[in-house]
């Protein structure tokens, strides 16, 4: 069976194990097999009229729709798959409150949104590592607490929302935030399969598919009807499952094997165990059931170098384990091969050394202790091979915001200017006809009804107030935006020293655009031709990685790589329309091959893309040819020097106190990487 149908049924016997994150790229099949899973959830009883799915024998003394008496009628529907869309809003997901009822009318009226719909069946979030991050907090605490709580003004609503999450994510595409990767019980990779034989079957399947639709449908559905009994089966066998000592050690060792942090780990390694145990048959947990649980709970959970593949390494896991009938082995013991140990003790120590930098935002304490205790000589064998070969980045510094002008409305971030539901409240206005008060500003409200009152006959205390008099807030808050680097690495750029310093400070704007979340991509023209190196990605690690290993040298063909920015940011505006593109052009101005930029810089300029054009000319003879392309382009033009956020000391929160040029590439390469980089760069500073 495959890693990702294994993990979906075992949260199915047991839901307590909290879910399950599919990683994999396009095509693999993964919603097709979520889907899958829910036909063969069992059913649940619901109180009849029940919005927020009450049970019939334990209703939620909460319920908006309650309370429920005693013996209300009731009835069995099939377990829910609920699909969460990462543009949703979050009244959708929460639900709504109608506050203009309440001041008005003076009652509560809640309409329920999509984690009332998910109780007690799936939630699916496709494509979760791009979900909006106030989203993301709102899931997170509705899944921390089984419970959705809505508060609006003073009025509030609550109702039980416990669900299966299932996620899936393309990490190509960015990786997930460290409390919502660590939310979820499992994760899998999924791969379109690779062998011969499974192949095979899909294409039989499909064949059998076309020939015969009602015959495959047959088929299948007693596949699924015995799946389904046999979930059922394992589902009350559960809680007699026996979980022993010797077993909770083995799970404790090999957690400590991999070098987990919490207790987290455990729970769900031995939750899953159970089930795993439970599925099978059998009695007691034993070590094929941790075995299985291991490899699906401690990828997402394991400290590691961020140059390891995904996954666990199975040699180290059995070593971990040990044999069914002796004490488990220390690892330099275990292992069929003498390298093994050497490669787990290896693999360990660097992951150590990229997670001081990082962990430290967690838990002050302990990694402020292990960082002081570390000393860069250390750190420097443990760099990755071949850095000799390429000219390495300078030193970065706090890079200046840098901004798409007028006003967007793209997704959540720290960037440029946005009208969004979700920013700081920035004045009054009367509903909007289409969506009916939702986002009441209680102030301007009361003062609205204010003149009115003698007229309306008030006569004690209390306000009377009319629908008339209805405000809501105005809000602007801040938008990630999409942050396309096109760097010159050509001869004239390739001087070591200049190399350095333009990569030094791409570096700084793209740990920049990792804090404001925004996406980033990167192009670099030299030799005959532009050469995309990172397509728009939320991947700032990747960006990094892809800036280190850039060549220089050859000619400047200027117009291409313009060309090549104006292609990428046409193909991402289908993709993403409303997400506001900045182009970032690190160029001395020169182009001494292909077509004059004139005539594209020209097009970028008529499509309104906002740009900043960085003068990387130095020396004693200057052109001032990148002014003359900032000009073309209607940019904003900015020296290499200007770029540190220290040269502006009105950008307020950026001021760090720090000199620019304080903190090493290394440092910042290191904890680029990691989830915690933000909080890393902080702590440094
Ligand atoms: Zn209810």
């Amino acid at each position: 069976m495959d890693d990702m149908r294994l993990a979906l049924i075992l949260n199915a016997i047991s839901p307590a194990i909290g879910g399950v994150l599919v990683r994999g790229e396009k095509g693999t099949a993964k919603s097709t097999a979520v889907r899958a899973l829910t036909a063969v959830l069992p059913p649940v009883d619901v109180v009849t009229g029940c919005r927020f799915s009450c049970p019939p024998r334990q209703p939620d003394p909460d319920c908006p729709d309650g309370p429920h008496p005693t013996g209300a009628a009731w009835q069995p529907r099939p377990a829910r798959l609920v699909e969460l869309p990462v543009g949703a809003t979050e009244d959708r997901l929460t639900g709504s409150l109608d506050i203009g009822r309440a001041l008005t009318e003076g009652v509560t009226s809640f309409q329920p949104g999509l984690l009332a719909a998910a109780h007690r069946g799936v939630l699916y979030v496709d494509e979760v590592n791009l979900l909006h991050d106030h989203l993301v907090d709102l899931l997170l605490d509705a899944a921390a607490l089984g419970t959705n709580y809505v508060e609006r003004d003073g009025v509030s609503v609550r109702h039980q929302a416990r669900f299966l999450l299932v996620g899936t994510m393309n990490p190509e595409e960015g990786e997930l935030r460290p409390q919502l990767l660590d939310r979820f019980g499992l994760t899998v990779e999924a791969a379109a399969p690779r062998d011969p034989a499974s192949r095979a079957e899909v294409v039989r399947r499909r064949i059998a598919f076309d020939a015969s639709p009602a015959a495959f449908t047959a088929r299948f559905a007693a596949e699924e009807a015995a799946l389904a009994a046999a979930i059922a089966v394992a589902q009350e066998r559960l809680p007699a499952v026996v979980l022993d000592d010797a077993a909770l050690e083995r799970i404790a060792s090999v957690c400590a094997a991999f070098d987990v942090d919490g207790l987290r780990a455990d729970i769900v390694i031995a939750r899953t165990a159970a089930a795993h145990a439970a599925w099978r048959g059998a009695a007691t947990v034993g070590r094929e059931d941790i075995r299985a649980a291991s490899r699906l709970a401690l990828p997402h959970r394991r400290r590691r170098n961020p140059f390891d593949a995904p996954g666990l390494d199975e040699d180290q896991l059995d070593g971990a384990l040990g044999d069914p009938d002796e004490e488990p082995d220390p690892p330099s013991g275990g292992g069929p091969g003498p390298g093994n140990a050497e490669d787990s003790r290896d693999a360990g120590g660097t992951g150590d050394t990229a997670d001081s930098a990082g962990s430290g935002a967690d838990d002050g304490g302990r990694d402020a202790a292990s960082d002081g205790g570390d000393d860069e000589p250390r750190q420097a064998p443990l760099g990755r091979p071949g850095r000799e070969s390429v000219v390495p980045s300078g030193a970065t510094f706090r890079a200046r915001r840098l901004e798409v002008p007028g006003k967007g409305q793209g997704g959540a971030g720290h960037r440029s200017r946005a009208a969004t539901d979700a920013g700081r409240s920035v004045g009054a206005r009367p509903p909007q006809p289409a969506s009916g008060p939702r986002d009441v500003h209680l102030t301007a409200t009361l003062t609205a009804s204010a003149p009115h009152q003698r007229r309306r006959g008030r006569t004690g205390p209390g306000l009377l107030i009319e629908r008339a008099d209805l405000r809501e807030h105005r809000r602007e808050g801040r938008e990630s935006n999409l942050v396309l680097f096109l760097v010159d690495a050509s001869g004239s750029m390739a001087a070591r020293r200049r190399m350095e310093a333009v990569k030094g400070a791409v570096l700084s704007l793209l740990l920049d655009a990792y804090q404001r979340r925004d996406k980033v991509g990167l192009i670099c023209f030299r030799g005959a031709a532009a050469e995309l190196l990172l397509p728009p990605t939320s991947s700032v690690d990747a960006a990094a990685r892809r800036l280190e290993a850039m060549p220089a040298g050859g000619r400047t063909p200027l117009a291409a790589g313009l060309a090549e920015a104006h292609a990428t940011l046409r193909r991402e505006r289908f993709r993403d329309p409303l997400r506001r593109p900045l182009l970032v052009v690190v160029t001395d101005g020169r182009h001494t091959a292909g077509a004059e930029p004139g005539s594209v810089a020209a097009r970028l300029r008529r499509d309104g893309i906002a740009a900043v054009v960085v003068d990387c000319e130095s020396g004693p003879v200057r052109l001032g040819l990148a002014a003359g392309l900032a000009q073309a382009l209607g940019a904003q033009y900015l020296s290499l020097a200007s770029l540190s956020a220290s040269d502006t000391p009105g950008s307020g929160s950026h001021s760090s106190g720090r000199p620019a040029g304080g903190l090493s590439a290394e440092v910042l390469v290191e904890s680029v990487h990691g989830w915690r980089a933000g909080q890393a760069m902080r702590k440094v500073a």
